[in-house]
C-alpha cells in the first residue's frame, strides 16, 4: 500500500505512526495510508519554514518571477499527470481534474506578474521636503489548510500567492486526497524554489489545531465546510493570527420566465451534477419563477438518464463517484428523506445500481422543495438538485437573501434590465448572469458572503496579495542640519 508522508525542508519524509486511509473512490479499495502529523512534526516543518524565511524574503522579485514562470511551465507540461493523481484519490473524471489544474494555473499566471502586484505607492512633497512611500512586506510563515474537493486548485490559489509575496508556507492538504499537494511541492522545487519555502504537512484535526496554536505561524488561509471554517476563524483570531476562512455553500440558480429553458436546463444539469456536485460553486437549488416550473423540471429530468457515471479514468465517464462511502450514504439520506419532508423526488439517484464497490450514486432531482426542509437548508455536497417554485422575481430574491450561505448565485434571463437589477439586489459574493458557475478569473478574487466566508479578504488575485502582505508606510525628510530645532508640538504639515 502506498505510504504518503510529508514534504519538509526540500525532502519527502515518512511521518510517524498516526495514519489515515486514502481510498480509490472508483473501486472502494484503500490505495494508501497518509501520515497524520503530530504537533512535534508540525513544529519541525515550521522551523524549516522559519529558517528559509530570511533568504526567501530577500530574494529579488525578478528571481521569484523566474521561478513562477518555470513552475507554470512544468505544471502545464505535466497537467495530465497531476489530473490522474487527483482522479485516483478524489474520483472526479480526468477531464474535470485537468480543468481544475487549468483554473489553478490562472492564479499562477497572475503571480508571474508579482513585481507589478507588489508595487508600493509614493507621494512626493506631502509637506515641505517630506515624501511618503509604502511597501508591501510578507507576513512570515503562513499556513494553508485545504479541502478535499479541489486538491490542486486551492493549494495553487493559496500557496502560490503566499510564496509570490515572500512568505514561507505550511500547506496542510485534505487527508482524503493528499498526493496532489506533495506533487505541487516537488514541482516547485524543480522550478528552483529553495528548500523550506513550501512545506507540506499532512494531517487531520489534531494537526490543524497545532497549526492554529503555533506561535511561529502568522496567518491562516482555510477553505472547507462552514462549521469548521467558523472554528478556524475564531481560534486563529484568538491566537492573534491574520485569517481568512472560506466555508460551504448552497448556490441558487434563478430561472426567469423569459429564459431560454433548454439552455437553462443544460446549465442546471452541468452545474448540479459536474464533479458529482462536490463543488463549492455547484448549483444545488434551481429557483423556477412563475409558470415555467413544470417545463423546466421536465427538461432537466429528460437530460438526466443520458449522463454517463463511472470510473473517472474512463474517458466515457462524465461523472465519477463520491469521495467516501460515508459521503455517499449521507447524500443518499437527503434524497430518501425528501418525500417525508413534503418534497417530490422526480428522479431518485439512490436506486441506480453500479457494479463493484465504488462510492457511486446516481443523480437526483427533488421538486417542490421549501425552506425549512433539510434537503433545502443543508449543504448536501452531492449530485442532488432541488427545485424551489416561486411566483415572482421578488420572491426569488427574498428566498436567496434569507439563506445563511452566500457563495455563488446565477440568474437565467434574456432581459438585461432584470439581470442588472438582480446584480444590484442579491446578497451573494459571486454572481453569474446566464453563467451557472461564476468562479472569477484569476485577475479578480474569489469569495462568498455571510456564512460562506469568515474574515474580510477574498482569495487570489489582488485580494490574495493584500492578505499575504502587510503594508509599511515610510515618511522621509532630508533637512539641512543647520535648520534642526526642538519642537514638542504634534507634527502638522
Ligand atoms: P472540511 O471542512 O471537512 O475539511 C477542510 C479541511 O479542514 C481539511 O484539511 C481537513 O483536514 C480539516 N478539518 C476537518 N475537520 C476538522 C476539524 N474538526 N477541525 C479542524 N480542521 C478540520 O471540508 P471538506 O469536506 O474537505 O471540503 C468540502 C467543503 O469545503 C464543502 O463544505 C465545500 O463547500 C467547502 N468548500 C468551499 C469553498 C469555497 O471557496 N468557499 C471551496 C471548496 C470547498
Amino acid at each position: 500500500m502506498k505510504r504518503i508522508g510529508h514534504y519538509v525542508d526540500g525532502s519527502l519524509v515518512d511521518g510517524g505512526d498516526r495514519v489515515g486511509p486514502v481510498w480509490n473512490p472508483a473501486t472502494g479499495e484503500q490505495s494508501g495510508e497518509v501520515a497524520l502529523a503530530s504537533a512535534g512534526e508540525l513544529d519541525t516543518a515550521v522551523s524549516a519554514a522559519e529558517k528559509a524565511l530570511p533568504g526567501w524574503r530577500a530574494t529579488s522579485l525578478a528571481k521569484r518571477q523566474e521561478i513562477m514562470f518555470r513552475f507554470r511551465q512544468i505544471v502545464t507540461d505535466r497537467k495530465e499527470e497531476l489530473a490522474r493523481i487527483i482522479t485516483s484519490e478524489h474520483g472526479k473524471v480526468v477531464s474535470d481534474a485537468a480543468g481544475e489544474v487549468t483554473r489553478g494555473l490562472e492564479n499562477v499566471d497572475y503571480c508571474t506578474n508579482l513585481m507589478h502586484h507588489l508595487k508600493g505607492e509614493y507621494s512626493e512633497q506631502v509637506a515641505s521636503g517630506v515624501d511618503v512611500h509604502s511597501v508591501r512586506q510578507p507576513l512570515g510563515v503562513v499556513a494553508c489548510i485545504t479541502p478535499f474537493n479541489f486538491p490542486a486548485m486551492i493549494p495553487l490559489w493559496m500557496a502560490t500567492t503566499a510564496i509570490a509575496c515572500g512568505n514561507t508556507v505550511i500547506l496542510k492538504p485534505s487527508e482524503r486526497d493528499p498526493s496532489a499537494g506533495l506533487w505541487i511541492a516537488e514541482r516547485f522545487a524543480e522550478a528552483g524554489l529553495p528548500a523550506g519555502v513550501l512545506n507540506v504537512v499532512n494531517g487531520d484535526v489534531e494537526t490543524v489545531n497545532a497549526i492554529l496554536d503555533h506561535d511561529g505561524i502568522s496567518a491562516v488561509s482555510f477553505v472547507g465546510s462552514t462549521p469548521i471554517a467558523e472554528t478556524i476563524y475564531r481560534r486563529s483570531a484568538e491566537n492573534g493570527k491574520r485569517v481568512q476562512a472560506l466555508g460551504g455553500a448552497k448556490n441558487h440558480m434563478v430561472v426567469m420566465p423569459d429564459a431560454d429553458l433548454d439552455a437553462a436546463a443544460d446549465a442546471a444539469v452541468s452545474a448540479a451534477y459536474g464533479s458529482a456536485g462536490e463543488r463549492c460553486m455547484a448549483v444545488s437549488v434551481a429557483v423556477a419563477v412563475g409558470e415555467i416550473a413544470d417545463d423546466l423540471v421536465a427538461k432537466i429530468a429528460d437530460r438526466m438518464p443520458q449522463l454517463k457515471i463511472g470510473d473517472g479514468t474512463d474517458p466515457e465517464s462524465e461523472m465519477g463517484p463520491l469521495i467516501t462511502q460515508a459521503a455517499r450514504d449521507r447524500v443518499a439520506g437527503y434524497v430518501t428523506g425528501a418525500e417525508g419532508e413534503g418534497a417530490t423526488v422526480v428522479v431518485d439517484g439512490t436506486k441506480k445500481e453500479f457494479d463493484g464497490n465504488g462510492f457511486f450514486i446516481g443523480v437526483s432531482l427533488v421538486d417542490h422543495v421549501k425552506p425549512g426542509m433539510k434537503v433545502y437548508e443543508d449543504e448536501i455536497f452531492g449530485p442532488v438538485l432541488s427545485v424551489v417554485r416561486v411566483d415572482s422575481y421578488a420572491e426569488a430574491v427574498d428566498l436567496i437573501n434569507a439563506n445563511q450561505f452566500a457563495n455563488g448565485v446565477a440568474v437565467f434571463t434574456r432581459d438585461g434590465k432584470t439581470a442588472r437589477q438582480f446584480e444590484f439586489d442579491i446578497e451573494v459574493g459571486m454572481v453569474g448572469v446566464n453563467v451557472p458557475i461564476p468562479v472569477p478569473i484569476g485577475t479578480f478574487s474569489f469569495g462568498g458572503w455571510k456564512r460562506s466566508l469568515f474574515g474580510d479578504t477574498h482569495m487570489y488575485g489582488a485580494e490574495g496579495f493584500n492578505f499575504y502582505t502587510r503594508r509599511k508606510v515610510v515618511t522621509t525628510r532630508w533637512p539641512e542640519p543647520s535648520e534642526s530645532q526642538i519642537s514638542l508640538g504634534f507634527p502638522t504639515h
